[in-house]
């Protein structure tokens, strides 16, 4: 099968029974619901510019596995350039829909397992890594978007996943079979989970010899019997659902999805198997899934910061300070900031290096800066655009209110009148259009798509002491100790 277009994908998740809950119910129609579909079509995005002549250089790349053009998001990197290459696109997706386009953490975890399970193999003899070759041929044929799932809900963090009060803290295998394992357990917070196709488990933490039945990593579709998943709210989530507010929402077409993925009995076959006991290499699984993952948000969320700082520069010119030094200031040292984040993320792809299994890995010092960054900069991006833009993205009345006609003036003005009087903005400039990007701003700095912009940059990909302790691990200070003492003359 060729590529898919945006159509395509979301007329094939149609085709799947997942099932999915939200407000205490289950939703039948969720891809049409109003709350979901945005962040349906923003992996739809990743599609669409694979069509694109314009970006298909950047979208499209011949598959390692079978030489067939594949999308980028389901390669495996077979060099510094398309480590490159990955971060340029997540930038241009993250410009096209200021949002998180999900397709990532599949990507992540494709190029993490796959190096992985060639290393347990070489150790065990097990026949992991010709599972998931096969596995991921089936996916990139098919072009299929996967989720990568690792964050477990972890219960008492001061414990291992053996030592929970309830063993469904950390995914498990309850039964083992002849023909494949039964497991149990849950992910919390999946980024693109309900539109995914298939999922891929993985463990979040490094585990010992105790943890075997939950060192396990595998193959699984998102409709799978006994699989299910909770939808996470976001702020204002429910402007979503109000008739006449698609100017409230901020960004009407593109947004980001989360949801809790319970996993309750569920089979899965021997051929769809990555990890099954051997816990030494869970740790390799997390450490490289989170390498790739700090790399990306070098290119996702400076995509977002273009928005947020285009959007903040036209606040500025509607309001009619453009002119003003403070607000060119301020618009600068925006665009260092996000520029830094992708300095950080070219940086560690191009100082890359191959695994044994042959795909490239990212410099994970460096990754681990680019992330450790992130949860930085975006939050002062977005200060800076609220500095910009001023209080009325916070304060203006809603879109009813400017098409109301009810009469409220003395020589019949609307409450709309009335709004579009006070609220105008420079000569030649729409009212409504000041409204649209005051609105937009919200959405990113304080409203839905400030999980992704926001709480998704200090969290995601593992929260800031999570870098920390890489940055420690990767920091060489004994090496930098002697430096000191070869210049200083210390014996
Ligand atoms: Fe992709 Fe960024 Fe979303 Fe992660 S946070 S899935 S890297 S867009
Ligand atoms: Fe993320």
């Amino acid at each position: 099968m060729a590529l898919m277009t945006a159509q395509e994908y979301i007329e094939s998740l149609r085709k799947l029974k997942t099932r999915v809950y939200m407000f205490g119910e289950e939703i039948e129609n969720w891809v049409d619901h109003p709350m979901i579909r945005p962040s349906i079509n923003c992996v739809a995005m990743t599609y669409a510019l694979a069509q694109d002549p314009q970006y298909a250089d950047l979208m499209t790349v011949k598959s390692s596995l079978t030489g067939r053009t594949v999308n980028r998001f389901t390669h495996l990197h077979q060099s510094t350039e398309d480590l490159i290459n990955k971060v340029k696109m997540q930038r241009l997706l993250g410009q096209k829909t200021a949002s998180c386009f999900q397709r990532c953490v599949g990507m992540d975890a494709f190029n993490a397992v796959f190096s992985s399970t060639f290393e347990i193999d070489e150790k065990y003899g097990t026949h992991y890594h010709e599972n998931f070759k096969n596995f991921l041929t089936m996916v990139q044929d098919n072009d299929l978007t996967v989720d990568g799932a690792m964050t477990d809900p972890k219960g008492d963090r001061s414990k291992a996943p053996s030592q929970q009060a309830d063993p469904d803290m950390y995914v498990h295998v309850v039964e083992r079979r002849p023909d494949g394992i039964v497991v149990c357990g849950a992910k919390c917070h999946q980024t693109g989970s309900i539109n995914s196709h298939w999922h891929i488990f993985m463990p979040t933490i490094s585990m010992g010899e105790a943890d075997k039945d939950w060192a396990v990593s595998f193959a699984c579709p998102t409709d799978a019997e006994g699989m299910y998943m909770i939808y996470g709210r976001q702020s204002c989530d429910t402007r979503k659902l109000e008739e006449d507010a698609s100017i409230d929402v901020g960004n009407a077409k593109f947004g980001g999805q989360e949801a809790l993925v319970v996993l309750d009995h569920v089979f899965i076959p021997n051929e769809y198997i990555f990890l099954n006991g051997e816990y030494e290499f869970a740790g390799m699984i997390v450490e490289r899934f989170a390498g790739y993952h700090r790399q990306s948000y070098g290119g996702c969320k400076v995509g977002v910061g273009d928005v947020v700082i285009g959007a903040a520069a036209l606040a500025a010119e509607y309001n009619g300070v453009e002119r003003a030094s403070a607000v060119k200031d301020k618009l600068i040292e925006m665009t260092h900031l996000n520029e830094t984040l992708y300095c950080c993320g070219i940086a560690c792809s191009s100082q890359g290096f191959k695994t044994k299994a042959g795909n490239y890995q990212i410099d994970l010092l460096l990754a681990n800066v680019c992330k450790q960054n992130v949860t930085r900069f975006p939050y002062e991006i977005v200060r800076l655009a609220e500095d910009v833009a001023g209080g009325l993205m916070v304060t203006m009345p809603s879109q009813k209110d400017f098409h109301s006609g009810t009469v409220v003036g003395r020589n019949g003005e609307t409450i709309g009148d009335i709004c579009n009087k006070f609220f105008a903005a420079r000569e030649g400039v729409s009212t409504e259009d000041r409204q649209r990007v005051m609105r937009f701003l919200e959405n990113m700095c304080l409203g839905a798509a400030a999980v992704g912009y926001r709480t998704e940059s200090m969290h995601g990909a593992g929260s800031p002491q999570a870098q920390r302790i890489m940055i420690a691990r990767q920091g060489n200070i004994q090496g930098k100790k002697q430096l000191a003492k070869d210049i200083a003359g210390i014996q």
